[in-house]
């Protein structure tokens, strides 16, 4: 495993940890200033929600670099599956356009959180058939842009209506089917954190599948299960045995901090919470 000890390099922030892409949340800092505030604190990458990117993809991609830092993903396409994601071709052209907009912000992941049961199906196996066949119209038009797009599984809590994609196995099931290079996962602990089958399944997706890996923590007394995620050390997550197993499958890239959490974090001083994430990241993860 990697020492994170004496160098957090390998820390990235996921905008969403200051409450930037929720209406009515956060300190309201644009970009710019998110990027300056985690380059001054030594993380070494950002990931961006389109709702921040708008118009000016190229110019905060470079304006990231240019303060020393990687896009490491642009969070997310558009539901792929469920009550938003009828029409098909309208699912396949709003991901061509989040594709798009990666690829002009340098941003090398693209995340896909695909959606919920679809109407008229019960259970989640006919939903993921359907996000196959769409995602196998998407891919090559990726990677022809230079983009990875990284499938992440929802914790079970999400399958109605945000996420029929509720494990990795299922991910890896996906990417098999489809067998893109530039399609994997994302590994979130607050989705994957209760899995005992995570390490074989991180095992059979091997390096070249796993494209990010998310940090926060699940609390034990959950008071909200969208918006009141944990700082890394608060719950009850085995932070350093997920990201053994994760590391034992030969990630070696970014570790990103993805926290939701309207009624604490979200409501503290961007720069306390940033200093946190370092020192957790230092001493926890
Ligand atoms: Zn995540």
């Amino acid at each position: 495993m990697r020492d994170f000890s004496n160098d957090h390099s390998a820390l990235a922030l996921n905008t969403a940890s200051l409450g930037h892409n929720l209406d009515g949340h956060g300190a309201g800092w644009p970009p710019e200033r998110v990027i300056d505030a985690c380059a001054e604190r030594g993380f070494g990458s950002i990931v961006f929600w389109r709702r921040e990117i708008g118009a000016r993809a190229v110019e905060i991609g470079e304006r990231a670099r240019a303060a020393g830092l990687a896009v490491a993903g642009l969070c997310r396409t558009p539901y792929v599956v469920g009550s938003e994601a009828t029409d098909r071709q309208v699912v396949i052209d709003s991901a061509k356009a989040a594709i798009d907009m990666a690829a002009s912000l340098g941003a090398a992941v693209l995340t896909i959180v695909v959606g919920g049961v679809h109407p008229g199906s019960k259970g989640t196996a006919e939903s993921l058939d359907i996000v196959t066949d769409r995602l196998g119209e998407i891919v090559t038009y990726a990677a022809e842009r230079g983009v990875k797009l990284a499938l992440e599984p929802l914790n079970p809590v999400y399958a109605g209506n945000r996420s029929c994609l509720t494990t990795v196995r299922d991910a890896l099931d996906i990417c098999d089917a489809i067998g893109a290079p530039n399609l994997g996962i994302a590994v979130d602990v607050y989705h994957v954190w209760w899995d005992n089958d995570l390490d074989t399944q991180l095992k059979r997706a091997g390096a070249g599948r796993i494209f990010g890996y998310h940090l926060c923590d699940w609390l034990a007394d959950t008071h909200d299960v969208l918006l009141d995620r944990g700082m890394m050390g608060d719950g009850v997550a085995d932070l350093r045995a997920i990201r053994k197993s994760v590391e034992g499958a030969g990630y070696a890239g970014p570790c990103e901090v993805e926290i939701f959490s309207a009624q604490n974090w979200w409501k503290r001083d961007p720069g306390e919470v940033l200093d946190v994430m370092v020192e957790r990241f230092r001493t926890l993860c």
